[in-house]
């Protein structure tokens, strides 16, 4: 995906928790991203995400890879470049928490049972983009500088 795609509207990876939640505290369930995530990102990101029932949320364990097009900071070529990160988030179940919890900022469940696990996914991506990018580390940068004497 293009860097600018990560910016713009989350992309969505929806998981229906409805059953989990039903079964024992303990239960869990793990996921390739291919199953959750839509079609616009499903290339770009790859991994597994496991969602444990705990007794008062559900917990997100996950290690994923994505591959993002971004620009080159010296040649201004456009590269894919790989982002590798751990996740771990909980959902707090709503009928367990109140008013106090969101004040915290945590993250509740919705009340249709679905999380959406993109915005995290792009925040974590995000976060591992570097400031300055570079194609190769020894990039020569643009061709036609270098030939007017810039280096
Ligand atoms: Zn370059």
């Amino acid at each position: 995906m293009k860097a600018e795609e990560l910016k713009g509207e989350p992309f969505k990876a929806l998981v229906d928790v409805a059953q989990l939640l039903r079964e024992p505290v303990g239960s869990s369930r793990s996921y390739c991203t291919d199953e959750i995530i839509n079609e616009q990102a499903r290339a770009s990101v790859q991994g597994k995400v496991t969602l444990i029932h705990t007794r008062q949320a559900i917990l997100v364990q996950g290690k994923l890879n994505v591959e993002v097009e971004i620009i080159c900071s010296r040649c201004l070529n456009v590269f894919l470049y790989p982002v590798a990160f751990n996740i771990e988030d909980e959902f707090l179940c709503t009928s367990n928490t109140l008013s106090s919890s969101e004040e915290q900022g945590d993250v509740t469940i919705s009340s249709d049972n679905v999380l959406d696990l993109g915005e995290i996914i792009r925040q974590n991506t995000l976060l591992n983009l570097p400031m300055k990018p570079l194609c190769r580390p020894d990039c020569a940068g643009i061709k036609e500088m270098s030939s007017y004497g810039f280096t």
